[in-house]
């Protein structure tokens, strides 16, 4: 008999006044599972890690009971991996090797990101290269931390609306061990992948399965969304106030190949987040 992974549940938290903090708003939350940004989302530059922030985090990690595996950290909006203009892809590709560099320091395991967009001046496929190429280069000067490609609503010219798109850039990758995936429910329904009744997750999850495979599965975001299915706009919602509603969770929450990967909310009402991590946890 091979152990049961237990289910990691947490949020994204916030790291205001610096990364060591994550770790104690997760707690709060009663959550065994969180994911945070280890610097300012929606700015290029960032200072260093301090030594301090560092040793704090660790520490208060291992307290705390968080493992790197239960730990999902989320790089910048801005970096675009699969950027048409050289300059601009250079600034995207050194600035996500940071981000790789500041989760290798946390002693992080996972950096989770969007895959890019081609702003409508490369084709899909010619894109699609381009990100797996950039996946190439960061592992290349980095050590360990895996790159987890996150499934996107396809929104405006965003790639990794399909799960075959995920795919052909994880073909594209010369370390498979180092490339992984975070399916985010909100983004997958408004991409068009029906989640509404158990059979549809049936449907859907069989299909990533096929297309991708649950071997790369080192995540997910789980949220509701505002927009219909295959609306292909990014509008998360609280667990079962949106379109979804809430039989996804309750899939997710009673199928094994989901547990052992941090779950985590990026719902809309921070306010509620402990009582949907306690809502999540009655469906197992
Ligand atoms: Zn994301
Ligand atoms: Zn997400």
């Amino acid at each position: 008999m091979t152990e049961l992974k237990p289910y990691y549940i947490g949020a994204h938290v916030s790291a205001a006044g610096g990364v060591e903090n994550t770790p104690l708003n997760a707690q709060k939350l009663g959550a065994n599972a969180f994911a945070f940004f280890t610097k300012n989302q929606r700015r290029w530059e960032a200072k260093p890690l301090t030594e301090k922030s560092i040793s704090l985090f660790k520490e208060r990690c291992q307290e705390l009971g968080f493992s790197s595996e239960q730990i999902l950290p989320h790089d910048s909006y801005l970096i675009n991996l699969g950027h048409p203009e050289t300059e601009a892809l250079d600034k995207s590709r050194f600035a996500f090797v940071d981000e790789m560099k500041r989760c290798q320091q946390l002693g992080l395991k996972y950096l989770n990101f969007h895959p890019g967009s081609h702003l409508r001046a490369l084709s899909e496929s010619e894109c699609i290269e381009r990100v797996s190429e950039s996946i190439n280069l960061a592992l290349l000067e980095t050590d360990e931390v895996i790159a987890v490609i996150e499934t996107t609503a396809g929104q405006g010219s965003n790639l990794g609306y399909d799960f075959s798109q995920i795919s052909e850039i994880i073909n594209g990758v010369s370390d498979k061990k180092r490339v992984g995936v975070c399916i985010d429910t909100c983004h997958i329904f408004a991409a068009g992948y029906p989640l509404n009744t158990h059979k549809e997750c049936q449907n859907t999850f069989n299909d990533f399965a096929e297309k991708v495979g649950f071997e790369y599965l080192c995540g997910m975001h789980l949220n509701d969304s505002k927009a219909a299915l295959g609306a292909r706009v990014d509008r998360h919602h609280s667990l079962g106030a949106g379109e979804i509603g809430l039989e996804v969770f309750k899939f997710i929450m009673q199928d094994r190949r989901f547990r052992g990967v941090p779950l985590v909310l990026e719902t809309i009402d921070e306010t509620v987040w402990a009582e949907e991590i306690q809502m999540l946890r009655s469906f197992i």
